[in-house]
Order: C-alpha cells, then structure tokens, then sequence
C-alpha cells in the first residue's frame, strides 16, 4: 500500500534547492534582516506579476486583511459583506476592528454568491470582503460593479490566489485592496510567515507603510498608533525565488487537477466546477461527497491523507458565538463544511502517486 500524503511542500523545496539555498545564505551574510533590500525586490516583483501599481510586504495575510479595513477607516457601527465559506482568518479581519460581518452564502463555485448580495447592503455597509476561496477567482466583474453602484470598497482576501483571473485579468485589478499571505502552504508561500497588500492607490500604499512600522514613516515620529507587520529579508528573498517560479508551479498544479477531473469517475463524488471566465490556481482541489467521513476514512485505510477545509462555517466557530447563529441559518456553507473534502494536491506529485489516489477514489463503493 502505497502512503500519500494531503501535501507535501518539500518536494518543491528540493525541485529548486540551489536556488533556495543560495539566497538564504546571501541573506544571511548581507547584515540587513527585516525591511531591506530584498523586500524592496519582492514588492517590486510581485507588482509586476499582477500588473498592480504598488505591493507592502507585511508580517502575514491577516494583518494584511485587519489593517485594510483599519486604514479605510472601517469599524465599529460599520458592516462588511463576506462569504459564509471562508477560512475563518477572512471573517477576523472584519471583526478586529469592531465592524460587523454579513455573511453571504456562495453559489455552486465555492466563492460568494454575486446575486445574493444586493439584498444584504444596508446604509452601514462600507465594503465587500471577496474570498478567492480554493485558488479559484470571483465573479470580479460583478463584484465591481455592485460596488459602483452602492459607493463600497472591494476588498479580496487573495491568501489562495496567487495569479488568479478573471476574464484574463487578474483578480486585483477590480479591487481597492488585495490582501495576500505567504503562509508555507500557500501557491507562494515562504519559509515562515509574510503576507502582502497590492494596491492601484499610493495613498493606501503609504498607509500600508506607515502602519507596518509603528505607524511612522520617518523614524521615531509616529504619526498614527500602527502595529509591528514587516516582512523580514529572508522569506522576502526566498519569496522572489519561488516568484520566479508561480507561473510554472500553478501550470503544474493546473495539469494535475486536469488529470483528478478527467479520471476519477465515481458517481458518488462530485468534482470541482471553475465559474465561466474565471481561472482557478487550484490551491485545493475540493471534491463533495454525501458520505464524506465515511469517504475520507476509506481513503485514510489505503494510506491516502486528505483534509476538510474547512469542518466548520465561521458563523458556527465557538470564537463567533456571540453573533448569535444557528445551524441552519446558512445552509449552503454549512452543507459545504459537511460535504468537502480537499485531495491530495502538490508540486512535485509524481504520476503514480496520482493514479494510485485515483485508483482508490474509484474504487470507492459507499
Ligand atoms: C491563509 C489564509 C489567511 C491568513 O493568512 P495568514 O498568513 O495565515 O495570516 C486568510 N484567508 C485565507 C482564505 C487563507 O487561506
């Protein structure tokens, strides 16, 4: 029986380990550490990718996300709209701040439903919170447009998308602000924690700045209560390198989901959808089965690892109690928490393994 793991980052670690372990030392030896030459690089770079004017490297993708809405000034008395399928990191970045989130059930894509929001937008509401849940984009065109019309800032939580687009253009492009993060598992992840914001606005862009840092933009003058949120050199120069790389590693991850939806052919597994002129980056690949627990567990008993993203809807987290839900009350993302189930899925998945989880899934009866 062969053991496949859920993910398993070190194949793409050792795919380009010169390159990794040069920087690393170069870094090391350079004497500059947090905030230096090589973050100004990677902001540089990753601008470049999205087409975005201005990119701040911050200390992970919830900072990214709470200090957005902490620079738009967006707080208490204030709400945001948000998926009701998220990673709860989304849902904290509204409430950190003292605004309320308003959940939105998503549509058969995974992501927020674009004909559901118009009838949650009330005089409080200031922004959308998107969620390009999975690597797949939003309905970016849509969600712009809503956001025309009622005056309110689009915000994405971008932590799984890096290099998604919608109708050939990337997701940051429609927003106000693109948060991103570089968790290790993330399409671009580093080697620790870091995140990052993409911005068409300079004013935004200083702010970004300012805040990371103590909130002063010339040393030891502060000029607003900030918080400690730089990106440190090393994950910044370990970054560039796997930037270099993004478009090769999702194309690999495009070719393997390309492989699990051609293949796996079980009438009691529901494949994956990608929405009409969206792209997906496939930082899951989400499949749906009634008997879930039961599917995961036969697979777990022929060595296939697999992961729930995400067991339980945010609404329903002990940490949101106090919101006052109730199972039932979103129904979509509950049946989705109850329903997914996210496959073995990285760079560096050689052949067999795949056709081996393949294999299994297909022989799975009930
Ligand atoms: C990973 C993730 C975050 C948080 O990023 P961190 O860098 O872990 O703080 C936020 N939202 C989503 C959807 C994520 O997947």
């Amino acid at each position: 029986m062969k053991q496949i793991k859920a993910n398993d980052i070190s194949r793409l670690y050792f795919r380009y380990q010169d390159e990794f372990e040069e920087k690393a030392l170069s870094v090391l030896r350079s004497g500059h550490y947090v905030l230096g030459p090589e973050v100004t690089s990677f902001e540089k770079e990753f601008a470049a990718f999205a087409g975005s004017d201005f990119c701040v490297g911050l200390g992970s993708g919830l900072d990214a996300l709470w200090l957005s809405f902490r620079i738009l000034g967006i707080g208490r008395g204030d709400e945001v709209i948000v998926p009701s399928n998220t990673y709860i990191a989304s849902v904290m970045g509204i409430t950190i701040n003292g605004a309320k989130p308003v959940f939105v059930e998503p549509d058969a894509y995974f992501t927020i439903d674009p004909d559901k929001i118009e009838s949650k937008i009330s005089e409080r509401t200031k922004a959308i919170l998107s969620v390009n849940l999975y690597g797949q984009s939003c309905h970016m065109q849509r969600l712009r447009e809503i956001c025309d019309t009622y005056h309110l800032l689009l915000i994405e939580d971008s932590a799984q998308s890096h290099g998604a687009k919608f109708d050939g253009k990337f997701t940051n492009t429609y927003t106000d602000i693109s948060c991103f993060s570089f968790y290790p598992t993330k399409n671009l992840g580093g080697f620790g924690e870091g995140g990052a914001i993409l911005t068409n606005n300079p004013d935004y862009d200083r702010a970004f700045r300012m805040y990371r840092n103590y909130g002063s933009e010339k040393r030891y003058y502060n000029q607003v209560v900030g918080t400690n949120s730089r990106l440190d050199e090393l994950q910044a120069g370990l970054l560039r390198v796997k930037l270099a790389h993004l478009n090769e590693t999702n194309e690999e991850r495009q070719r393997l989901t390309d492989r699990y939806a051609l293949e796996i052919q079980n009438p009691m597994i529901l494949l994956p959808k990608v929405r009409p002129y969206a792209s997906s980056v496939w930082h899951q690949y989400v499949i749906r089965c009634t008997k879930r627990d039961h599917l995961k567990a036969y697979l777990q008993e022929h060595g296939v690892d697999s992961i729930i993203h995400y067991p339980i809807p945010p609404h329903l987290s002990e940490a949101y109690g106090y919101l006052g839900f109730r199972r039932g009350d979103l129904p979509i993302a509950e049946d989705y928490a109850d329903t997914v189930l996210s496959l073995p899925l990285y760079n560096g998945m050689t052949e067999s393994e795949q056709a081996y989880v393949i294999q299994i899934l297909n022989s799975y009866t009930g």
